[in-house]
């Protein structure tokens, strides 16, 4: 999701592609006021004209029926619209503001995701389960209440969308809480209650290594028990850290799986007593960060490519062995070896590199093995 004011249609986009660039197949923006609504349909303009034909989810709360009624072209130029349950009005208004944004996004045939929130649940619901907890014999406690608060905000929502006249197949579904542990449980709930697509994440996931230790944890048992259908990384950049982070981290969460393939992966040993250079952490940075950087070329130009193993290995005792299980490696010398980094393709030790520019050089051999394994197919 970006964090720029939409209004700002050039930073917007700017930011859109970087995002869409680092790997992700959908981008969210706000949509909060009339101005924004106004600048969607340049967003999307922008991006046509830089090629970049990432779907983009509009995001809105309070006012959203408004915002797509008053503004045809924005409800237009969205793919997506994000309507979450807890903030479409109180009491009479709340069925009548979602049925609108429901309607618009039948008009312009357009999926919606009910993302229900725990920091914005409807309100009405909540008290009405909290007073039918009141008359049971064994009251239920406070965090299942939750529980079934999110599910049933989105599951009931999902039904009265449905009764309006949306197709089932344009409807997912979202829960975020920012407990690991909440999340999994409600997730597990709300897949064993109802068959719509979808959507996880764990909302306010927080900073660097929490957030993406927090998110990978949650969505790795939720996708691996085959729930969910697309994800999002919720991350709080560091000062001066990408937005991209929470794009890297997602896609990495679902190639660590082994469910997709974004990018090359750089397998690197960890280095400990036996090596006392940096050479080969700076070498699996640089070829990590320059595969990543290839790739919205690549995947294009060398189809297949994302599947390359590269590693990247500090010394003798399991550089030879894993490097041969890649399908380039390089295997530098560690404390006391002869200066000598033997590099293997294919399992088979290909040529040996020395000297002061060796991670120059295995750059080199990695682009030539892309260009002659990969380059191949994609002529044919
Ligand atoms: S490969 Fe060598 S340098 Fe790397 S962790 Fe193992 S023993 Fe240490």
């Amino acid at each position: 999701m970006t964090n720029t004011d939409t209004v700002d249609a050039i930073a917007t986009a700017i930011q859109v592609k970087e995002l869409a660039l680092a790997g992700s197949e959908l981008v969210r923006i706000t949509v909060n006021t009339p101005e924004a609504a106004a600048a969607v349909p340049y967003v999307r303009e922008q991006l046509d004209r830089m090629n970049i034909d990432v779907p983009l989810v509009g995001d809105f709360h309070y006012n959203g029926h408004r915002l797509l009624k008053d503004f045809p072209a924005c409800a237009e130029a969205l793919s997506k619209y994000r309507i979450n349950p807890g903030n479409v009005g109180r009491g009479e208004k709340k069925d009548l503001q979602f049925g609108q944004m429901i309607e618009t996004a039948i008009r312009w045939n357009k999926p919606v995701r009910i993302g229900v929130n725990w920091g914005s649940l409807d309100q009405d619901l909540l008290a009405r389960l909290m007073d039918e907890n009141s008359h049971r014999v064994q009251p239920w406690s406070a965090q299942k209440i939750m529980y079934e608060a999110l599910i049933t905000s989105a599951v009931d929502s999902a039904y009265f969308a449905e009764n309006i006249g949306i197709d089932k197949n344009n409807i997912i579904l979202s829960c975020k809480v920012s407990g690991v542990q909440d999340l999994i449980s409600v997730y597990r709930e709300l897949s064993r209650r109802c068959d719509y697509s979808l959507h996880l994440g764990l909302t306010e996931a927080g900073m660097g290594t929490k957030g993406t230790v927090a998110s990978a944890a949650a969505l790795s048992i939720l996708l691996q028990e085959g729930i969910g259908d697309t994800i999002r990384v919720s991350l709080t950049p560091l000062p001066a850290e990408s937005r991209t982070q929470e794009v890297i981290v997602a896609s990495e969460i679902l190639q660590a799986l082994g469910l997709r393939l974004f990018s090359p992966s750089v397998t690197a040993c960890p280095g400990c007593g036996r090596t006392t250079s940096t050479t080969f952490q700076e070498l699996a940075k640089k070829i990590d960060d320059y595969l990543r950087l290839q790739m919205p070329v690549w995947k294009f130009k060398y189809p297949g490519v994302e599947a390359l193993k590269v590693a990247v290995m500090g010394c003798i005792v399991n550089g030879p062995g894993e490097s041969k299980h890649a399908d380039i490696g390089i295997s530098l010398p560690g404390t006391g070896e002869s200066p000598v980094a033997p590099v293997f393709i294919d399992g088979e030790k290909a040529m040996t590199l020395r000297g002061e520019n060796i991670i120059e050089n295995f750059q080199e051999v990695v682009e030539n093995y892309v260009h002659k394994r990969f380059g191949f197919s994609a002529a044919h």
